[in-house]
């Protein structure tokens, strides 16, 4: 994919973040996307409520600006957590961190999100999601945990940083903001579920039911 191709892509998912309440009040977050073997596309700054396809910088996996653009100060620190995802696993196309507001209630709890709604199935998870024991963000010590939980499960798409928010990487940026967004529904719906008795499990056989399903009839994301 072209470069101002990958730069659009970026600016349309942190639209749809910003449409879809997924930057909470703060409006923080990260978004990258993988350029090429050596090179991904990411945001420059912390905030994205107003992003430009001006507003991204083109860096290698050691995290260098290869085009002279210059990173706020304050992104240098996340950067790793970045391309590190990247060089984990070669299926992710983007990474996007932000404090959506139910996912980051169970990072705060420290609870994993579990598989009970369907929509999940659909973008392949098959599993919990976990909380990343906490340490300062960017941190070697941080970034090895994320990077152990991303090697240890190679189907899983997303991630909680305790007391913190939500890492979630998938195989491009829309895909990636919209799974931001069918989890932060998960996150939602369980917390609201509590007052009814709590979520369901999915039967056992979901997974595979579900995936037949979208064999036969696309993924309808
Ligand atoms: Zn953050």
């Amino acid at each position: 994919m072209q470069e101002q191709q990958v730069r659009q892509r970026i600016v349309d998912a942190a639209h749809l973040l910003a449409d879809t309440g997924m930057l909470f009040r703060g409006e923080h977050a990260n978004l990258s996307a993988r350029l090429d073997d050596a090179h991904i596309v990411m945001t420059r700054g912390g905030s994205i409520g107003h992003l430009r396809t001006d507003d991204l910088a083109v860096l290698d996996l050691s995290g260098h600006s290869t085009r002279g653009e210059t990173m706020d100060p304050t992104m240098q620190e996340v950067i790793q957590m970045h391309t590190r995802v990247y060089e984990a696993r070669h299926s992710v196309g983007a990474v996007i961190h932000t404090h959506a507001p139910h996912i980051s209630v169970f990072a705060v709890a420290h609870q994993p999100i579990p598989l009970v709604y369907e929509p999940l199935l659909r973008f392949g998870v098959t599993e919990p999601i976990p909380v990343v024991p906490w340490a300062p963000r960017g941190s070697d010590q941080s970034v090895n945990a994320i990077i152990e939980v991303v090697r240890d499960h190679p189907g899983l798409p997303a991630i909680m940083m305790a007391n913190h928010g939500a890492l979630v990487f998938h195989e491009d940026p829309l895909s990636t903001a919209r799974l931001l967004a069918t989890l932060d529904e998960a996150a939602e719906l369980i917390i609201q579920a509590k007052a009814l008795g709590g979520a369901q499990d999915l039967p056992p056989a979901a997974i595979d039911a579900v995936r037949n399903r979208m064999a036969l009839f696309g993924s309808h994301r």
